[in-house]
């Protein structure tokens, strides 16, 4: 546990909160003579979430015992992948998750206590003192499995946790104006792209 007495967990993008291999496939389709269709843009800003990582997420980064951040790690190469990150995580998760969204090919350097990844190494998750979740493992083949494991080992069931700033924000009708403990720049963020309404101009 933390010096804040709150479980400090990352979670990777690729294969566990996003649809990476769905992606792929509709760049790989867009663009059948490259061997790396991956770096052109529109890759990872459109990445479906994969089922149940948003509600996960939500309920992880609610609950009062837990500090929750992405981290995940770029393709080099690619500078699109750093921007289209973080607009995906905006896009799903809102403002104040870019907040904690940390983007590093060095996992290890994170402190934590977990680590929610579907890769046991090549960027440090082999390193990183805290437990490794494998995310796709047999243990952890999804997120409803990952949900019982946080439940039981931090005691986060029972009953729900206090609202967050999440179930007012996916529970408002669009426009609302109420102060529902969001920051400044969710109230922002809501302001430029009411819920409910996909449209910009
Ligand atoms: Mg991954």
């Amino acid at each position: 546990m933390s010096y804040r007495n709150e479980a400090v967990i990352y979670v990777d993008m690729d294969h566990v909160l996003c649809d990476y291999e769905e992606a792929w496939t509709r760049q790989k389709n867009l663009f059948p003579d490259l061997e790396f269709p991956q770096s052109q843009p529109g890759m990872y800003i459109g990445m479906n979430p994969l089922p149940g990582a948003i509600e996960a997420y939500r309920w992880l980064d609610d609950h009062p015992k837990t500090d929750v951040y992405i981290l995940t790690a770029p393709s080099v190469h690619n500078s699109h992948c750093y921007s289209e990150k973080r607009d995906w995580v905006e896009k799903h998760l809102g403002l104040s998750v870019v907040e904690n969204l940390i983007i590093t090919p060095h996992k290890n350097l994170n402190k934590g206590d977990y680590l929610i990844d579907d890769m046991a190494s090549g960027k440090g998750q082999d390193r990183f003192e805290g437990m490794l979740i494998l995310f796709g493992s047999d243990q952890f083949s999804d997120w409803a499995s990952v949900r019982t494991f946080f439940e039981e080992t931090l005691n986060l069931g029972g009953s729900p946790p206090k609202a967050g700033p999440w179930d007012a924000f996916f529970n408002s009708e669009a426009g609302v104006t109420d102060d529902f403990g969001l920051d400044q720049d969710d109230r922002d963020w809501l302001d430029m792209k009411p819920v409910g309404n996909e449209k910009l101009d």
